[in-house]
């Protein structure tokens, strides 16, 4: 079925693994390869044809984990220990989640703290990447299962949004279930994939991906250019989904039934099931009938339309946010693409094709076109596709903190990945033997209006005078958008590097909050950058006069020391509270004191340093 090779070592046939492509969704999971006939995407099925894992973890009484259908048969009746939507906590500290809190109905642990968050099953508690790993492990299996062969390798896709924290975490999660994770695609980049774009070299377009998914609404507008995938906008709303459907269904059934307390667990799940039920058979039919224990029920077309127009409306909001974000108007989309079960329903479909006045790419399974894509990559890097390089690229600039909290961008926003840039700094103090290198994301001028990414030391710098050493930082962002620093002192060659894992995470609302701060404070920023550095200038400059002075203080003369002195007090007030222009001035001021008495006792020193040379 796949691939077959002769190890040379021992010159036995080796059957070369596939690379699977996986979509871990919040709401359903599931695995596709590239049929080694058809040549084309498939989702791996079980007999019973089902390809969709729900994304749902039950631990029973001993610690034991289930997933998917099985799993999910707790979610109402053992809520404490079913773990849906492990998705949102992903790369999460509880502080970023803390106003969703009571979505969770298990419980997800208040640490009161930035780091990642646990959530509590049973008397164990378990990462969100630990979660997810169980989701992935039982997707593995089931993939050996059907394909009758070990599955090692795979391409895993995230939301565009996802940030640093989010995607390592996926990453890990793979990891954790036996995983090699060979790539991190976006899953819009995935369904475009599916649908055959972005596979011509010169082929330029503009995708705008629609994403309604169980829980989730997002919406990206791609740029596409000979392989190359940017991300131009996202927008979306992380609570919103099909399972909203769901609920104002069962709301709208038990006002007109008049039942008015919430019903008990048992009853409570089996309304919320019959109306997914509902809904999916609206989507094909004008009416539904059915029976929820005793209580008959039924939904025209038209009601459930009724229902579901107020959340309809706000996705159609969000996609001319995304359009505006990206300064495109709707004739600049090309094609327009339906990703996620939710969007099976005939009123969502009309309202995107409406809004984008163009019949929209539905030709796929909305469910399963993350996971094609997914293939589609997983193929082209086991080199099944030579002439075909995806390449994604970094949504917020990468750079570290330099002298004032500036930030010196290294790699800049919407740079290709794999990118990697080296740059060289030295040091501020006579014989520093150490230097901090921090790590910042962010389109800010300012580092701490930024987001830190990680810090470290670069130690055993020999003594040197300031401005000697040679300090080489170089960022590398792998294929997975994961960022590695290293800092190189070149004389000595000590060296020192990090791979960034950051301690918790942004949200997609924050990693846009940064892009459009960056831009209405652009202005802003410039001044304060000025300020700075005449600021860093004045400390430098006010360091090396102290300096001179306390070595060559009986070479100068009263009135020269003097006059200096005032200078240099005139400059450290004004580095409180100066303005830029005022700040340059006074060192213009001191430089034009001491210029005179610096050129003179150099003159000295040269002159006494060639006395004792013999020429
Ligand atoms: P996610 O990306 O969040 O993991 P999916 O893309 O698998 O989720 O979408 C799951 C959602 O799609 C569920 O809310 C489910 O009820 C809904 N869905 C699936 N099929 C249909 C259908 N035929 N009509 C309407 N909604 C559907
Ligand atoms: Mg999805």
């Amino acid at each position: 079925m796949a691939k077959i090779s002769i190890n040379i070592a021992t010159g036995s046939l080796q059957q070369q693994e596939m690379i699977v492509g996986i979509d871990l969704g919040t709401t359903n999971s599931l695995v596709a390869i590239i049929h080694p006939e058809s040549k084309k995407p498939v989702v791996l099925k079980e007999h019973d044809g089902h390809a969709l894992v729900p994304s749902v973890i039950h631990f029973d009484g001993t610690g034991t984990a289930t997933v998917g259908d099985e799993a999910k048969k707790y979610l109402i009746t053992e809520p404490h220990n079913t773990i849906f939507s492990a998705k949102r906590l992903m790369g999460k500290s509880y502080n970023d989640v803390r106003e969703h809190a009571s979505f969770f109905t298990y419980k997800v642990i208040d640490d009161n703290t930035e780091s990642l968050v646990k959530v509590q099953a049973g008397n164990k508690f378990y990462s969100p990447i630990e979660l997810s790993s169980f989701i992935l492990k039982e997707l593995k299996t089931r993939a050996e299962h059907i394909l009758k062969t070990q599955v090692t390798r795979a391409v895993i896709t995230v939301p565009a949004y996802f940030n640093d924290a989010q995607r390592q975490a996926t990453r890990d999660a793979g990891k954790l279930a036996g995983l090699d994770v060979l790539r991190i695609v976006n899953e819009p980049t995935a369904a475009s994939l599916a649908y055959g774009l972005g596979m011509d070299k010169g082929e330029v377009r503009t995708v705008a991906v629609y994403d309604l998914g169980g829980g989730t609404f997002d919406v990206s507008i791609l740029r596409i250019n000979s392989g190359i995938f940017e991300v131009l906008a996202t927008n979306g709303d992380t609570y919103l989904g099909g399972a909203d459907f769901d609920r104002a269904i069962v709301n709208y059934w038990l006002s007109k039934l008049n039942l008015n307390e919430t019903p008990a667990a048992e009853m409570a799940q089996a309304f919320r099931l019959q109306a997914e039920e509902a809904k999916k058979h609206l989507s094909v039919s004008a009416s539904f009938d059915g029976k929820v224990g005793e209580y008959p029920v039924s939904l025209s077309k038209r009601e459930f339309e009724d229902i579901i127009m107020p959340f309809v409306e706000k996705t159609i909001q969000c996609c001319t946010n995304a359009l505006s974000d990206a300064q495109l108007i709707i004739g600049d989309i090309d094609e327009v693409i339906m990703v996620g079960g939710s969007t099976r329903v005939p009123l969502v479909k009309n309202a995107v094709a409406d809004l984008f006045g163009k019949k929209v790419n539905d030709s796929l399974n909305p469910d399963e076109v993350v996971a094609l894509g997914a293939a589609v990559q997983a193929d082209i890097l086991a080199g099944n596709n030579k002439d075909f390089l995806l390449l994604d690229i970094t949504p917020l600039s990468l750079g570290i903190e330099t002298m004032g909290g500036l930030m010196d961008v290294l790699i800049p926003r919407n740079s290709k990945i794999p990118s990697k840039v080296s740059r060289q700094y030295t040091t501020q103090k006579d014989g520093q033997g150490s230097m901090r290198i921090s790590v910042y994301q962010g389109e800010r001028d300012i580092v701490k209006d930024n987001r830190k990414l990680a810090e470290f030391n670069l130690t055993g710098i020999p003594g040197m005078p300031a401005g000697l050493p040679k300090v080489e930082i170089s960022f590398l962002v792998n294929a997975d958008g994961i960022l590695i620093v290293k800092a190189k002192e070149l004389r000595s060659g000590v060296e020192q590097s990090v791979e960034v894992k950051p301690q918790y995470g942004l949200s997609d609302e924050e990693v846009e909050k940064m892009l459009l701060d960056s831009i209405t404070n652009a202005k802003d920023d410039m001044q304060v950058r000025a300020l700075v550095e005449a600021k860093t200038e004045a400390r430098i400059l006010l360091d090396m006069t102290n300096n001179f002075i306390g070595k060559n203080r009986e070479l100068l003369t009263i009135q020269e020391l003097e006059a200096t002195e005032n200078a240099v007090q005139r400059l450290e007030y004004l580095l409180i509270s100066g303005s830029k222009d005022e700040v340059q001035a006074a060192i213009e001021s001191l430089n034009e004191i001491s210029r005179p008495y610096a050129e003179r006792v150099m003159d000295q020193a040269i002159s006494v340093a060639m006395k004792g040379k013999k020429i």
